[in-house]
């Protein structure tokens, strides 16, 4: 039985009339960008998230990059993320101008650790950017009364959030602005790359529509400086088909998560953690194990399709490499990349494959 990480073509079957003929349409109308379908993706996609505005965008860098420079966050400034993340959250930041300065996680959710954050703030300090990692919320409460305290605005990484739930509020629903990705593997995932932002100040998203058009409201007339960051009409018709069974797809990935953590409990990994006031949406279900690369491979002999999302922290990398970085500065983001493993999770995702996931897992432990 081969049981892929992610397996997108069962979530098209079902869907496939309907996105054709979406793209029928827009074919014979040949209006191809910021048409019909991204107005109501952007109206719609923005109330389910509970905020007043949505923009469509190119891909969930972009919508980050794009938040920045609409809070005129740029050259000079600094933004306070984690280094457990996909690099993009730290590329938007630097590709704005900006220096991410980073904090460690906490171990058992592998989210933002809110109690290093206060400490980190200087006075060229603008914003906190955290990371709703594999689609799980960050502590929003506190985080929200520092950056009151302090004057700070927050953008939530809510690209492998979407629905997911803190308190009962929606990931990008509680900061100034959040950036979604469309990605195609993302929950709410286009057929190609797109993206998303959402706010409830009319002043970021009157100018993120801009910069996401080269900083224009009226053709050839530029008042900001943006770049082409547009969502094209093709992706939109998927994400339209998409979005009205995202809510389903998501209870899928939860009833998946609670049957994998039986099936796993009593072994010497640990399950995911979810925090009572957290809707974990399972963007990734991902376990910490000891010998993960054998257990990796032990799997991948069975046809079982795993990842580890990420091997390497940001501030490791050789692109960041002149932020200073360096092995030893965030223990527990260290400790734990050696140890995540992402098992398969799709909301088509059978029983029958999660039991021969969770069994292998058992006979390697045994061996
Ligand atoms: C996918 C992702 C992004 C970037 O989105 P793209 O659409 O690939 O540009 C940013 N942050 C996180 C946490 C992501 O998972």
């Amino acid at each position: 039985m081969n049981i892929p990480l992610a397996d997108l073509h069962a979530q098209y079957v079902p869907l496939k009339d309907e996105i054709i003929s979406g793209m029928e349409k827009v074919f014979d109308s040949m209006h191809l960008f910021l048409g019909e379908n991204v107005q109501a993706l952007e109206k719609d996609f923005a109330q389910f998230c509970g905020a007043q505005f949505g923009i469509g965008v190119s891909d969930g860098t972009a919508a980050l990059q794009i938040i920045l420079r609409a809070m005129g966050i740029g050259p000079g400034d600094e933004v306070i993320t984690v280094s457990h993340t996909f690099i993009a959250t730290a590329e938007a930041i630097v590709l704005a101008g900006a220096i991410p300065v980073f904090v460690d996680i906490v171990g058992d959710t592998c989210l933002m650790d809110v109690n290093q954050v206060e400490a980190k703030i200087t006075p060229r300090t603008k914003a906190i950017l955290p990371v709703h990692l594999y689609g799980q919320m960050v502590d929003m409460d506190p985080l929200l009364q520092i950056a009151s305290r302090h004057g700070l605005k927050v953008i939530e990484d809510a690209c492998q959030a979407h629905g997911a739930t803190y308190k009962g509020h929606r990931a990008g629903s509680l900061g100034d602005a959040a950036g979604f990705s469309f990605y195609y593997s993302k929950n709410l995932g286009a057929f190609g790359e797109g993206g998303f932002i959402t706010t409830s100040d009319p002043e970021i998203a009157r100018k993120a529509r801009m910069i996401r058009d080269h900083g224009s409201d009226r053709r050839y007339y530029h008042d900001l400086i943006g770049f082409n960051g547009r969502l094209d009409e093709i992706q939109a018709v998927v994400l339209r088909a998409k979005l009205p069974h995202l809510t389903d797809n998501n209870e899928l990935r939860r009833k998946h998560s609670r049957m994998y953590n039986e099936l796993l409990a009593s072994l010497p990994i640990v399950t995911p953690t979810e925090r009572p006031e957290n809707q974990h949406i399972y963007h990734l279900y991902v376990i910490q194990a000891p010998r993960r690369d054998e257990l990796q491979v032990w799997l991948k002999e069975r046809e079982i399709g795993t990842g580890i999302h990420y091997p390497v922290p940001i501030h490791l990398q050789n692109s960041m490499s002149n932020l200073g970085g360096k092995k030893g500065d965030f223990p527990v983001t260290e400790k734990i990349v050696d140890q995540i493993l992402s098992l398969p999770m799709y909301a088509e995702l059978s029983d029958e494959a999660i039991r021969t996931v969770a069994s292998s897992i058992r006979e390697f432990y045994k061996s």
